[in-house]
């Protein structure tokens, strides 16, 4: 069922850029950074990146998150580096910490034999995507600043194009609910049992009448998650380093249960579950394929991995190499696939996810 290449598609080569200089309509919107003390030198040079290729002319807030006190000289040199406002928000143990219903030395030996895998041996990094799953978007500074939109930063990413417009307005006079730039391939020995639980998830939702996903699955993205029968999942998900969404797509009831749903199977524990791929297959379920956006004129890099757009009308405002994006040259970008869920197929059926 699977295609090769990216097909040809009109919308990803003609770029068109909203109308720039709208600077004086905001959106109720800010930067999210989940952040330790120690990355406080990465931190600022995320945010110089964001603030010179866009936000020193619109002066959105930022909020740091962290599950230890931030230190004065953290807060200090944040509040300098920014055009915009800081808040700095603590999270306590009820965000950050074991359930009462996981088996701490089951866990601590998924550990030892996922030791192999990206981060498979950290404790702290499964905290870490068990919040950026369930827990960000409730943290109560998070819901007392009660923005509509939001954009995840994280220390040392870099940002490349020159934005003379502002994204937060685009998604919400677009009616677009989640965007991103960069879409990957996961490591399919963090989340074995995700693509399964999920399966059981919708089953039960739908056996119990409470079908959180009755939209039509055509009218959805997902053949970027799953094949034509909705059998076997293809470990695509859109990188959440980068992420500007609605805040209440994670507030649905549809999500809380999702989220619940997962975390009482333990599987944040047990195995090692990305926020990514946990927010993109609820999106991917859940929204219509018009409430995506894929802000290919962003230039961005997170680790080694980069998109740089290929546009020529992009070249004057973005700083980086075309050549080196990952877009449709690397096998582990999903971008081709994500084009071809954008677009109606003969395959189609009238399928489910649940069985
Ligand atoms: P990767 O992007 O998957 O390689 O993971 P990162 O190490 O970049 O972590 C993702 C985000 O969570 C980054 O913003 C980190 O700063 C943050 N982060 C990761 N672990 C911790 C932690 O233990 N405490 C805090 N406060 N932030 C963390
Ligand atoms: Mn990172």
């Amino acid at each position: 069922y699977w295609t090769t290449g990216p097909r040809l598609n009109p919308e990803q080569m003609t770029v068109h850029l909203p109308s720039p200089g709208n600077h004086t309509t905001r959106v109720k919107a800010g930067f999210v950074v989940l952040v330790r003390n120690s990355e406080l030198n990465e931190m600022i040079q995320s945010m110089n990146d964001v603030e010179h290729r866009f936000n020193k002319n619109f002066n959105y807030p930022w909020l740091f998150l962290n599950e230890e006190p931030f230190t004065e000289e953290f807060k200090e040199r944040t509040t300098i580096a920014t055009s915009g406002k800081t808040y700095y928000g603590f999270v306590d143990e009820s965000m950050w910490s074991y359930p009462t219903w996981i088996n701490q030395t089951q866990a601590a030996e998924a550990r030892e034999i996922m030791k192999g895998l990206p981060y498979g041996s950290s404790e702290s990094y499964r905290h870490m995507c068990r919040f950026q799953s369930g827990f960000f978007w409730r943290h109560p500074l998070f819901l007392e600043l009660n923005w509509e939109y939001y954009w995840r930063v994280e220390p040392s990413v870099r940002y490349y194009c020159d934005l003379d417009y502002d994204p937060f307005l685009y998604m919400k006079e677009n009616n677009k609910k989640y965007a991103f730039t960069i879409s990957f391939v996961e490591n399919s020995g963090t989340v074995p049992s995700l693509w399964h639980t999920v399966r059981n998830f919708v089953t039960a939702t739908m056996k119990s009448k409470q079908n959180y996903f009755d939209r039509p699955l055509k009218d959805t993205i997902y053949r970027f998650i799953t094949d034509y029968v909705a059998k076997d999942y293809t470990q695509c998900h859109f990188w959440t380093n980068f992420e500007i969404a609605r805040s209440d797509l994670w507030r649905s009831d549809a999500y809380q249960s999702f989220f619940t749903y997962l975390d009482m199977t333990g599987g944040f524990f047990y195995e090692r579950w990305g926020d990514a791929p946990i927010h993109s297959l609820f999106a991917a379920m859940y929204l219509h394929k018009d409430e995506f956006h894929y802000f290919h004129d962003i230039g961005y890099k997170h680790s080694f991995y980069q998109h740089c757009p290929e546009s020529e009308t992009l070249h004057d405002q973005c700083y980086c190499d075309p050549g080196k994006t990952l877009d449709y040259g690397d096998p582990m970008s999903c971008l081709s696939r994500y084009m071809n869920a954008l677009m109606p197929d003969e395959h189609d059926k009238d399928i489910t996810i649940g069985e």
